[in-house]
């Protein structure tokens, strides 16, 4: 079969890839495994993911577009043409058309530097579109009307904050605290209150699986094993439910900060339409329990998390590249 249109969430944790009439295809880890003395590519997305923790000197494994931002372009062409070729998509004789997603705080070097890895990967035409855009596409918000709407996407590097109105963005802001940032203060507080190291995967799963940003009255408890820092032993620990609201609660506020900021420079009818409807969550971070109802209760604003947040961005790059010439004039970047 060949492919002709093709979305892509390229993000700092996972990228996606969406087909129209088939929806998101593959999800995969934004991961690549380099060897260092060839400077060769060895592996990309799920199969570089597992050499984690696991490579000699002379591999590095690393997510390389951590802080959203695309800084190697060899490696991000890489990553495109690993995402098309899994898709199966031939692309020897019909060239697919892209709609790449970009943070919207890119330059339009990076932006430039996506377009061109892009064709080089083989496309025939390369879109790029802002993050909270798509995101809020894929959330179902009617972007196109007079009314704002304001997006949050919590991913794995950044926190895009939007206000939305007429199909663009009005007013915005970015951090880099996230996801990866909740990982690290849940080993850190584990290192420094039980003296136990632990690795960035078990981080990760302990949010997962008992991460909570608000305390509650029956906690979950989770066995998680490490390295006791004084002995050199492995060693096996409970931690609660409520420890991680403890630990995780700086970053929370990080990202509360933000929104707050962004609802300050937001003009006043804006923010009555906001206020009216709520925010929308998005991005991985949005699956963090009770994170709706800590931002409800800090910012006074009414909060809902989008479907399947993990898929709005690629879901909104499959609603524009199947209705490409509505949205080219309007949100889309040039070629
Ligand atoms: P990006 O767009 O930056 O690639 P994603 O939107 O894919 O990021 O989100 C990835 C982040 O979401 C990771 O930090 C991951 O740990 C986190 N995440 C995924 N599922 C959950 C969950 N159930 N609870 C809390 N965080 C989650
Ligand atoms: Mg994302």
């Amino acid at each position: 079969m060949f492919i002709k249109k093709i979305g892509i969430d390229l993000g700092t944790c996972n990228s996606l890839v969406f087909l129209p009439k088939r929806g998101v295809v593959l999800s995969e880890p934004s991961v690549v495994a380099v060897s260092l003395d060839e400077n060769k590519i060895l592996a990309v997305g799920l199969e570089a993911k597992e050499m984690i923790g696991r490579t000699p000197d002379t591999i590095r494994v690393y997510r390389p577009l951590r802080d959203g931002v695309i800084a190697d372009y060899r490696v991000t062409q890489a990553m495109l043409r690993y995402f098309i070729n899994r898709t199966g998509g031939k692309l020897s004789f019909f060239k697919p058309e892209l709609v790449i997603a970009v943070p919207a705080g890119s330059s339009s070097t990076e932006r430039r530097a996506v377009v061109e890895a892009g064709l080089s990967a083989g496309a025939k035409q390369v879109f790029v579109a802002k993050e909270p855009i798509l995101a809020a596409i894929g959330a179902g918000i009617p972007i196109n009307t007079c009314s704002g709407h304001l997006i949050v996407d919590i991913g794995g590097g950044t926190t895009e904050v939007a206000v939305i109105s007429l199909g663009g963005i009005v007013t915005w802001s970015s951090i880099r605290t996230a996801g990866d940032k909740m990982d690290f203060v849940i080993s850190d507080f584990i290192k420094k209150k039980y003296n136990l190291a632990i690795g960035d995967q078990t981080a990760e799963e302990i949010k997962i699986k008992i991460g909570i940003a608000l305390p509650e009255k029956e906690e979950k408890l989770f066995d998680i094993r490490g390295r006791d820092l004084i002995t050199g032993l492995p060693k096996t620990i409970k931690i609660s439910s409520n420890e991680t609201a403890e630990a995780i609660s700086d970053v929370l506020t990080e990202i509360i900060q933000v929104i707050k900021q962004v609802l300050k420079e937001t003009p006043p009818e804006l923010s009555a339409d906001i206020m009216d409807k709520g925010m929308i969550l998005s991005g991985g971070g949005a699956l963090l329990s009770n994170i709706d109802e800590l931002i409800a209760r800090s910012t006074g604003v009414p909060c809902f998390i989008a479907e399947e947040p993990l898929f709005c961005v690629a879901k909104g790059t499959g609603v524009v590249i199947e209705n490409l010439d509505f949205y080219k004039k309007s949100i889309m970047s040039k070629k």
